[in-house]
């Protein structure tokens, strides 16, 4: 049976991080019930599918999702697994710290949950303050090391080119990290998002001030042990997120909740997302109706665009064998050119095997993607 990964967005929050474009709702908490109802509902429409497939990958994302009470969670988790048993699968949570204590994390991981991802972003508690957090170091390292009796699978997310922080303190962010070792860790480049409050009163960091603390990440983590298996992530071995890999290496996933996105391998390829706000998406199911917003039937040329696209994200990058299976084509064929020019500006390594970006080819991701694009 083919396998399918299941992402349940939780869309509330207690307050709304400055930074923060996310489909999050700081004052709708009291919504959750009803919320849960109708995720189980949307569940219900999908069942043939869900019975279909072996849910091997469960993302319970948000938003704030370790807001919900236990009870709530259990209500959630046993009505799907009620439709698809999960069995040998990664579920993982999001969490902020200050949502988390003993009870909850140990209820949590009763229910199966056994992945956790914890939004740190920086150890500053004055840049935590400034970009709206809630929470201060100490409080994720409280969360961090209960958690840590729950769950050996842990990954903090944290955030480079804040506002106030500099090269010197995004390394001792790191440093201590390294420190208290995560299984996983994220590590992305502050994206300054137009309808933001940051964005009104923060310009971010220039190009080389960016570059120079990815390259710390790359270095400091690779050193202490982790893979630097997506431009963002670093995983100890065999931690990588098979959820999240589902999204670069194209496998199938259905998205459940306000402004979650799908992708089935129907028609060539399916990929549809949900109404983003609450009050629709609520009316919709209450009435019975998909709620869905947006449909692209990914075909042709597309589909090797968007292999590219995503499979260039990953250190392993593209296996020409996989490519002749998916598109009976030779990849050497199709882009002989593009593959001398990115490997002579030191962007990408080939063997017999393939190609794989290098460190300079995430750091121009945008170009070297559209040197393969623009010779299709
Ligand atoms: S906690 Fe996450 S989803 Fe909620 S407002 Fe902050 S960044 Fe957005």
């Amino acid at each position: 049976m083919d396998t399918l990964g299941l992402y349940i967005h939780i869309p509330f929050c207690l307050r709304k991080c400055a930074y923060c474009n996310f489909v999050s709702y700081p004052d709708r908490l009291g919504d959750a019930d009803q919320y849960i109802d109708a995720l189980i509902d949307e569940a219900r429409f999908y069942k043939k599918l869900l019975q279909n497939r072996v849910v091997n990958s469960v993302f319970i994302g948000g938003g704030t999702p370790s807001l919900l009470s236990p009870a709530q969670m259990k209500k959630l988790v046993c009505a799907l697994q009620a439709i698809t048993p999960w069995k040998n699968t990664e579920i993982t949570l999001e969490a902020n710290p200050e949502t988390l204590n003993e009870e909850k994390l140990s209820a949590f991981s009763k229910l199966g949950i056994n992945r956790l991802s914890l939004g740190l972003q920086t150890h500053e508690n004055a840049v935590l303050h400034d970009i709206g957090r809630g929470h201060k170091w100490e409080t994720f390292l409280y969360a961090f090391e209960t958690a840590s009796r729950f769950f050996n699978n842990i990954n903090a997310d944290i955030i480079f080119g804040l506002p106030g922080q500099t090269l010197q303190s995004f390394g001792e962010t790191l440093s201590r990290l390294i420190h208290i070792s995560p299984a996983h860790i994220s590590a992305y480049a502050l994206k300054l998002e137009t309808d933001t409050p940051l964005f009104k009163r923060y310009s971010g960091v220039d190009d080389d001030a960016d570059r120079e603390m990815y390259h710390l990440a790359v270095k400091i983590l690779t050193g202490a042990g982790y893979t630097h298996y997506e431009t963002s992530n670093f995983a100890k071995p065999g931690f990588e997120c098979r959820h999240n890999l589902k999204y670069w290496v194209g496998e199938e996933y259905l998205g459940l909740g306000a402004a979650a996105f799908s992708f089935l391998k129907e028609d060539g390829g399916h990929r549809f997302g949900n109404v983003s706000s609450l009050d629709d998406y609520l009316q919709c199911v209450m009435e019975m109706k998909r709620p869905i917003s947006e449909n692209v039937y990914i075909t042709g040329m597309d589909q090797i665009i968007e292999y590219i696209m995503l499979h260039l994200r990953l250190k392993k990058g593209i296996d020409f064998a996989e490519y002749q299976r998916n598109f009976a084509r030779d990849f050497t064929s199709d882009f002989g050119e593009a593959i001398h020019i990115t490997q002579n500006a030191h962007l990408i390594t080939v063997d017999c095997k393939g190609i794989r970006p290098t460190l300079k080819g995430f750091d121009l991701q945008n170009t070297l993607i559209c040197e393969f694009i623009k010779n299709l």
